[in-house]
This record gives structure tokens, sequence and C-alpha cells, in this order.
């Protein structure tokens, strides 16, 4: 018997390779456990019929484009757009004999922190289904931790993977901006966008780290990424952790969060760390209105292109701007054209210097005041959500409250910095989240990090209502 909850996608591999499982054999029990329980979960807005491949499964967010596989960002508008192409991470998995098992919810075109913004409605959270598992990768999230799938690829714009991953007890890593290609990503904010992976341990997350990983010439921002190392090590010894003053005394921190931040701090000089404090002060005031600068500039720019002439829905209208029109007042949800209309206010003349422009100076002095703290630490720990997973309904009524979740996962973002999430303990039976940042191009660090925390956590990442 396959126990999907229990199995990580390297055990698996482990297992094809020593023939004691088929692939077929590893198919069906995702199969099934998607059978058992997506029907409450809700992490698949499109499954596939066959394993096109003779690998371990893999579950995309619905923003990666497949060749031949409806993606529909969770919106109405792309609802019937099948790809003619895969997206440079879709193949590179193909390659590596990675089998999609389907395409995973997410908020609409990534937008939302509790995918309850899904134009096919929310996923929910294993650990507690009345609560939500993050967004906008929540589809992702829940299937890994649920046992849908083995381990699954999302995006993070500005904490889609690392808040889902924290919600839902697993790991997500968001690479460094430039390290993973866009190409064929149903973009939202480009300055911002990385797909990475969420996994049920630090190595498999190093494993898919490494499969998707590298330059793309079809993605001129993409860079040579350095060698990615499996972590082996167990303690943390030489290694200096810095903790951001500001993000641990941030307002809206739950207790029970802190307390499960603070005891794996105190692991940490265990295993051997070196603790300090550090300084992010406006990184942590000014993020936040920062990225929802950026983020809806860029994405009123980049959803301009859904017209309903060259993907999905088409509404019935026989004048062109009628139809146009009418498409995109049909096909975008709330969230969207609240984004749209913020962003294109950002942009407009007359606004553009004092909103985009200072929103861009205050980027770089978010990107400065990482670069400070890496002066003298090798990676930062902080909490990644305020909260545990939160109920359904609790914030749908309140953009700015659930803007607010992403207070800490958000300046490392605009940084350009990766960020992984290790879950780290549990408040009110439902998981917590630890996220480590690290300077450009240090994922192994975070890695190395990552793994010997989780090690030492022992953390039981099966939902207890499932054990
Ligand atoms: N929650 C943030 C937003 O709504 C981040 C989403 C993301 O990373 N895609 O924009």
């Amino acid at each position: 018997m396959i126990d999907t909850l229990r199995l990580t996608a390297e055990e698996a591999l482990g297992l094809l390779e020593r023939r004691e499982v088929s692939a077929r054999e590893l198919w069906d029990a995702y199969r099934a456990a998607i059978d058992e329980r997506d029907g409450e979960l809700h992490c698949f807005l499109s499954l596939v019929d066959e394993p096109a491949g003779e690998g371990v499964p893999i579950a995309l967010k619905d923003v990666i484009g497949t060749k031949g596989i409806e993606t529909t960002a969770g919106s109405k508008i792309l609802k019937g757009y099948v790809p003619l192409y895969d997206s440079t991470v879709a193949r590179r998995c193909k390659e590596a004999g990675l089998v999609t098992l389907g395409k995973t919810n997410t908020d609409e075109f990534a937008m939302g922190s509790s995918t309850e913004n899904s134009a096919f409605g929310p996923s929910r959270n294993p650990w507690d289904p009345t609560r939500v598992p993050g967004g906008s990768g929540g589809g992702s999230a829940a299937a890994v931790a649920g046992g849908l799938a083995p381990w699954a690829l999302g995006s993070d714009t500005g904490g889609s993977i690392k808040q889902p991953a924290a919600l839902c007890g697993i790991v997500g890593l968001r690479p460094t901006y430039g390290t993973v290609s866009r190409y064929g990503i149903v973009a939202f904010a480009s300055s911002l966008d990385q797909v990475g992976p969420t996994t049920k341990t630090v190595r498999d997350c190093a494993l898919l780290y490494r499969t998707i990983a590298g330059r793309d010439p079809s993605d001129s921002t993409t860079a040579d990424v350095p060698e990615v190392e499996l972590p082996e090590r167990e303690d943390l010894r030489g290694v200096r952790i810095g903790v951001p003053k500001q993000m641990v005394e941030a307002e809206g921190i739950e207790s029970g969060v802190k307390d499960a931040f603070e005891r794996t701090i105190q692991l940490a000089r265990e295993l051997g760390a070196e603790v300090g404090e550090c300084e992010l002060p406006l990184s942590v005031e000014y993020g936040l209105p920062c990225y929802y600068l950026v983020a809806p500039a860029e994405a009123s720019s980049n959803l301009a292109r859904y017209d309903g002439v060259r993907y999905g829905l088409r509404a019935p209208e026989d004048a062109y701007h009628a139809m146009v029109m009418r498409t995109r007042d049909e096909g975008f949800g709330d969230e969207p054209k609240r984004r749209i209309m913020l962003g294109t206010y950002a942009l407009s003349a007359g606004y553009f210097e004092a909103y985009y422009g200072q929103a861009q100076k205050v980027r770089t002095v978010i990107r400065r005041e990482h670069a400070e703290a890496f002066e003298r630490f090798d990676v930062l720990a902080s909490p990644t959500s305020p909260t545990v997973a939160f109920e359904l309904g609790a914030k749908t009524q309140d953009p700015l409250a659930m803007y607010a979740n992403d207070l800490l996962t958000i300046p490392s973002c605009m940084a350009g910095l990766p960020g992984l999430n290790v879950p780290c303990g549990l408040s009110e039976g439902l998981p917590v989240g630890l996220q480590l940042i690290g300077p450009q191009f240090a994922e192994n660090a975070l890695f190395a990090a990552g793994h010997a925390l989780e090690r030492a956590l022992g953390f039981d990442r099966v939902p207890e209502r499932l054990r």
C-alpha cells in the first residue's frame, strides 16, 4: 500500500528506481487519494485522464501553461483556453520524467491569499476544511499536504508559494527572481512573478528546484544558477541567522505564531547557529503599500491582453468594442478588476511619478535594507504568515485585511530574494510556518538551514485529522 500522505517525492523516486512500485501504481495511488478527498478539498481545477510518462506524478498550479491541458489561472476569462505550447517549467518537468496529474486551484490570476478569489470556488485546508489553505497557490499546497500529489509547482508574486505552504504545514520555495523561467506562465506582475516548488520536505524542494531552475533563452530575465546541492547536514554550526526586529514585533502576529517561531529560533541556537537581531524598518513599514502599487500597475498592463480575441471567453457582440467591454466585464472577477483600476490609476499621466515612480524608489530602499542585513547574516528568519489558517469567508469582505496577510512575505519578494517556508510547529492545532530569507542565488544556504531545522523539529506534516 502506498501511503500518499506520508510518501515523499524522494521516496517515490527511490521506489520507482528500485522497481518496488510501478509508475502506474504510483499514479493510481494519487488518483485514488484525489477521488477520496478532492471533493472536499477542491485542490484541482482539471485532471489528466492518463499518465503521459513513467515517472513520479506532479501537480501544476493553473497559471502554468501546459500544452493540450486547459490553463485558466482561476479565471472565467480563460475558461476553455488550451495552450498550444508548454511553459518552460512544464517542459522541464516532462523532460525529467514527471507526469502531470492535473492543474491546481488558484486565486484568479494569482491575486489573493486564500484561493477564495478563484472563479471556480475555493480550496480547503486539509488540516481543517472550514479554513482556507492560503493563496494564491492554495490548491497546490492543499494537494501536497492532503496527499493528493507528491509535490507541486506554484507561483509567487508576493507570497503565493510561501504563505499557503505555511498554512498547510509543508515546504515551499520562492526562488530568487530570475532563476526559474517565466516563459509560458500566465503573467501577473512580471518584475515579481517566480515559479517554485511546494513539497513535503526540504530535500524534495531542492530536487524539484534543481529540475526547473536555470537560464532559458525564452526568458531574458533568467540567469545561470549555482549548482543545487541536496542538503545533508543536521546542524547549523557557523550559520549566522538574523531576526528582523520589525518582523517579529509587527502588529497582528498571533501569539501562537510568535511562540512557535521563538521555540524554533531557540532550537536553531541549540543546533549551533549564531542568532542576532537585525533591522528592516522601511521594508516592513512600506513593503505592502509599495507592492500594492507595483503589482497592480504591472497587472493592469499584463491583463490588457484578455480582450476576447486571442484567449478563452468571448462575449457574443457584433461590434469590436462592445465585445471587448462585455468580455472583460463578464470574464474578470472583482479582485482583478480592483487591481486593474488601481494599477491604471497609478500609471496614469499626472499620477505616475507620485505613485508608480515613488514605489520604484521605495523598492530600491527595500533592496538596500536587505543587502545591509546580509552583510552580517547568512539567512534571515521570521514567521511566514502573521496568522494560522483562517476561516473561509473571514476576510473576503475586507480586501485590506486580506492584503495584510502578506506583510512578512512581501518585502523580500520586492527585493528579488529567495524565501523558504519550513513548517515549525502548531498553534491551535494548525501549522505555523518559518520563513527563511537568503541573499540572491543563496537557495543552497536556505536548503541547508531548512533541512537541519526540519530534522530537529520533527514536525509531523500529516494533518491530524487524516492520521
Ligand atoms: N497575496 C498577494 C496578492 O494578492 C500575493 C499573491 C501572489 O504571490 N501571487 O497579490
